[in-house]
């Protein structure tokens, strides 16, 4: 959780004649903004506000394991959320809808100091072997104990990513692997990769200073400490990191002051022989916007590829999941859902979360239904993430097209080919009505988005070079389901 984002739903909210309903809608309000659509209707919605008195609001969840997995997954967000809604003495307590007769309401402290993170502290426990350690106690390495070398499933298309990475927990810094850079497409695993080098690192060299963060809280925090004139510190801070490790780096692009502190730390750090780990969703020569000088030095290292799991790799990927969540699931539902989630790991993980938290809720057993009507979800949910936007972008980029050029009135070949790809791609994947699609192109109208869409249909049978054109723009659009 990068930017917490905090909104009221109620403002004016005075807390002191705040009821239980209006406290737990604020912080529904807020938690909404912070998780992802699927998360929140899952594992929020079913929540229920029972009683708000001195400063301690009582939920009621469905079953013992909707809070454990609460408490295990989002426990930060709703932490943060009760002390933007309630106050630093907000607390939580709650009780389990079955269990109602025994007592068994547990207090969990959440009053914590609000002030102190610009940097995301996401995990609740410590990281395992960074106990004897002579560095700054205040130091925060910002990593997810959860990602992990053991829980990474190895793949044909992580090969030489898992490899790399091996490698270079066992020397960072000493490797001719410096920088390394991760990329691929969203959910394909970079971000459980590179945070399984720093916690691996960590275990192995406690005193290591690793830091993980993304490019968004980097920014955000450069911004600050200009604000602040602390600029020197927070490039000092850097430079003494021994490991630093900063997730979607693409976000870089078009930052030129942060993209300039950025490549003096990294030439700092490259120097001493200290470990630089990026990742990003695309290769350094693809990165339009970022700083020749950066890209280049991207490419000093070794730049790897993460490649969609094959279907033996998702079958492997559902299995460990399952059991990691102490599912029960029979062969032909792990099967039916490899064959019909097969861009993103993200999804298949998703998937099994939304089904175990479905029969929880309902006492009911995992069944082939169950996984049809998910599956199903997850693809209505995907269209719903995606906007004519981003596909015109995604058709725009790969055709080398302008992006503004395609609502303009231009007859241009190549410009109506990325103008009709997009109206189509649109129809297929998202929501939009084709009115609303015809809208976006320059104010056209419904019937010439029906046209587009039918030419594009008639060419695919026709034309060899545009039906590869179709399936490769197709596989980049599913890459960037969100
Ligand atoms: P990305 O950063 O590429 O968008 P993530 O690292 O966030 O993707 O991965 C998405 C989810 O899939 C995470 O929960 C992660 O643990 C899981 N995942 C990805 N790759 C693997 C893998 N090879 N083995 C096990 N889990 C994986
Ligand atoms: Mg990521």
């Amino acid at each position: 959780m990068d930017n917490f984002k905090v909104q009221l739903a109620d403002i004016p909210f005075d807390i002191t004649k705040a009821d239980a309903n209006s406290v737990w809608k604020n912080c529904l309000t807020i938690i909404k903004e912070n998780v992802k659509p699927m998360t929140f209707n899952t594992w929020f919605l079913p929540i229920r506000p029972v009683s708000f008195e001195n400063n301690v609001i009582k939920i009621q969840l469905p079953t013992q394991f909707f809070w454990e997995w609460i408490d295990e997954h989002y426990n930060h967000i709703l932490n943060k959320a009760i002390l933007s809604v309630i106050g630093p003495e907000g607390k939580l307590t709650y009780v389990i809808t079955d269990e109602k007769e025994s007592e068994n309401e547990l207090k969990i402290s959440i009053a914590k100091n609000t002030e102190t993170n610009s940097v995301s502290t996401k995990s609740t426990k410590p990281t395992t072997g960074n106990g004897s350690s002579s560095k700054d106690i205040n130091f925060n390495s910002n990593l997810n104990p959860r990602y992990r070398f053991e829980n990474f499933i190895k793949g044909e298309g992580n090969q030489l990513a898992r490899a790399t990475a091996g490698a270079i927990s066992d020397n960072p810094g000493e490797t001719s692997f410096n920088p390394f850079f991760v990329y691929g497409g969203v959910g394909l695993g970079k971000t459980h990769l590179i945070q399984a080098i720093g916690n691996r690192i960590l275990e192995k060299f406690p005193d290591k200073k690793v830091i993980y963060l993304s490019t968004d809280s980097f920014t955000v925090e450069f911004v600050e400490a200009i604000q602040s004139n602390r600029v020197n510190e927070f490039q000092n801070f850097y430079r003494n990191i021994d490991v630093l490790i900063i997730d979607d780096i693409q976000f870089l692009t078009g930052k030129e002051k942060t993209q300039d502190l950025f490549f003096h730390i990294f030439n700092t750090l490259h120097q001493a022989r200290k470990q630089i780990i990026l990742s990003s969703d695309r290769p350094p020569k693809e990165l339009k916007g970022m700083d020749e000088r950066l890209i280049s030095r991207f490419k000093w290292g070794l730049a790897a590829d993460i490649q969609p799991p094959e279907y033996e790799m998702r079958i492997a990927i559902l299995k460990s999941k399952a059991e990691e969540f102490g599912m029960t699931i029979s062969t032909d539902i792990v099967e039916y859902i490899a064959s019909n989630i097969t861009s993103n790991i993200r999804e298949l993980e998703g998937c099994l979360i939304k089904m175990l938290a479905t029969a929880s809720l309902n006492s009911k057993d995992i069944s082939i239904d169950l996984a049809r009507k998910i599956v199903r979800e997850i693809a209505s949910d995907r269209k719903l993430n995606l906007s004519i936007d981003d596909i015109t972008k995604i058709v725009c980029e790969y055709l080398n097209v302008p992006e503004n050029k395609v609502r303009d009135k231009t007859r241009k070949k190549e410009i109506v080919m990325a103008r009709q790809l997009s109206m189509y791609f649109a129809k297929e994947f998202t929501k939009a009505s084709l009115k609303t699609i015809g809208l976006h192109f320059g104010g056209r109208d419904h019937s010439t988005v029906i046209h587009a869409c039918s030419s594009i249909e008639a060419a695919l049978n026709d034309d060899s070079q545009l039906a590869e054109i179709v399936v490769k723009l197709k596989n980049k659009i599913e890459l960037h389901y969100k």
